[in-house]
């Protein structure tokens, strides 16, 4: 094991109970709010109104200094405004996940770190990092849909979310411009989506509908009956996610909006009167971001039928730690949060401090195996930068750990292609940095990595 891994495992940014014997789930029950200078005085009523929780969201750096009053030093300030100079994303957070970061450590808390950029922990972009990293825009088959799998498509109905996190894959649609990035906003349109519905029900081989964005949570109750209905309404659609931050940013949105979850429960009945599933897929990190607030929402959530998988990112300094994801994981399954996906951070600009590597992530992922019952053991994956799809992190088909790139392959989805994924710079050993360095060594480096690729992918093909 290399002193790196051996570091991020014994610096675990979790609240896990340490001592060793049975795990203890703890639900923070206390008015952690009132540590906030500006909501000392808010009662648990208000604090757990989905309204004044979105009246009240902190998005502008004059609105993090109201909040902090005394708590936001000069320091902390200006890295902030440092930071909104090099990301994509603006700033959008939630009382309740503002006031679950611990201020007098802000510099390494595991919130913090997912929705405020600080100047001083950027690093240069890897030079192949995309914009799209994923490359949906070239798969859409309409202007709202991404169709990459034979039976399965992403539907991107809003581009709004309640919080904007550092990290987002979408950074170049979601959020709003931003000082280095341009975007046209096009929030929900419901009038547009009828292309999509009809693209659908003339693509019988589309039996899963993911309905992401932007975030669910904000779309409107008839909304989410429009789509729930048109969805289960084709024949051949047999599953439906919504996909929502909600529960990890806003949990009282599902204990005080009675018509949003009406709404999701009308589409609940009407799944199970077809036989169909639907499921929210929602985005916890570490199990700072739950606390009783989610319990009570869950218990909401369970009235519904609606089946609750959990979907993270492995972020460095955030849950890239054995102990960390497995106390999130094991919390989360403690609450019917069914843990499904860790994905190693895609490749988009402005992330290279919060990324880790192929050798990290094939760690954890072995790790965790065994150590939680294997239906709620998340299935670690590398999105495969260029439209490879989900494929599972040791199914690389080459790595070359000194320079930090690896080669994928995706036969069902993209048949024929490799895709590669690179580490970030400055988590590689100083050897491969120098390698980075040197322009013409990395490119005789990279050329003859790709070519033996191609020959493996080759011999595996035939
Ligand atoms: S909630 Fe999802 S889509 Fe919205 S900013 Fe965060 S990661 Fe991006």
């Amino acid at each position: 094991m290399s002193e790196n891994v051996t570091t991020l495992i014994n610096e675990s940014p979790c609240a896990q109970p340490g001592g060793g014997g049975p795990l203890t789930y703890d639900f923070d029950r206390s008015e952690f709010w009132r540590s906030i200078p500006l909501w000392r005085d808010v009662d648990s009523k208000t604090f757990g109104d989905f309204r004044w929780q979105q009246r009240n969201s902190v998005t502008s750096i004059p609105g993090i200094k109201e909040a902090l009053c005394e708590l936001a030093s000069s320091a902390l300030i200006s890295d902030i405004e440092a930071g909104l100079l090099k990301t994509p994303m603006n700033i959008r957070l939630t009382p309740y996940i503002f006031s679950r970061i611990h201020w007098e450590n802000f510099e390494n808390d595991p919130i913090r770190r997912q929705f405020l950029p600080l100047g001083s922990q950027f690093v240069p972009d890897h030079p192949q990092v995309m914009d799209d990293s994923l490359a949906e825009d070239v798969d859409k088959a309409t202007p709202h849909l991404t169709h990459r799998y034979p039976d399965k498509a992403l539907f991107l109905p809003i581009t709004l979310c309640p919080v904007y996190c550092s990290f987002c894959t979408r950074s170049r649609v979601v959020g709003g411009s931003t000082a280095v990035k341009s975007k046209s906003a096009y929030g929900a349109k419901s009038k547009e989506w009828d292309s999509t519905f009809e693209y659908i029900r003339n693509h019988p081989d589309l039996e899963d509908i993911v309905i992401s964005g932007g975030d669910a949570l904000l779309l409107r109750p008839d909304q989410i009956r429009q789509i729930g209905r048109n969805l289960l309404q084709i024949p051949t659609v047999r599953r439906i996610r919504f996909a929502t931050k909600g529960l990890a940013i806003m949990p009282m949105k599902f204990t005080s909006d009675n018509e949003w979850v009406k709404a999701l429960d009308d589409v609940c009945r009407l799944g199970r009167e077809k036989m169909k599933e639907v499921a929210l897929h929602t985005h916890f990190n570490t199990d700072r971001e739950i606390s009783s607030w989610t319990s009570e929402a869950m218990k909401v959530l369970s009235d519904t039928g609606v089946r609750v998988r959990n979907q993270s990112v492995l972020i460095s300094g955030v849950n890239d730690a054995f102990d960390c994801l497995h106390y999130t994981t094991k919390k989360l399954s403690s609450l019917l949060i069914q843990p499904y996906y860790l994905y190693l951070h895609d490749m988009v600009p402005g992330c290279d401090h919060l990324r880790t590597t192929v050798r990290e992530a094939e760690y954890l992922s072995n790790r965790l195996q065994g150590a939680i019952a294997g239906f709620n053991t998340p299935r670690v994956v590398c999105d495969a930068p260029g439209g490879g799809g989900k494929r599972e992190i040791s199914s690389y088909t080459l790595y070359d750990q000194e320079i930090g790139v690896s080669a994928w392959t995706s036969p069902t989805a993209k048949p024929n292609e490799i895709f590669y994924y690179y580490d970030p710079i400055n988590k590689l050993p100083e050897d491969g940095r120098v390698i980075w360095s040197k322009h013409g060594e990395i490119k005789r480096r990279l050329a003859k990595f790709k070519s033996d690729a191609e020959s493996k992918a080759e011999a595996t093909r035939t």
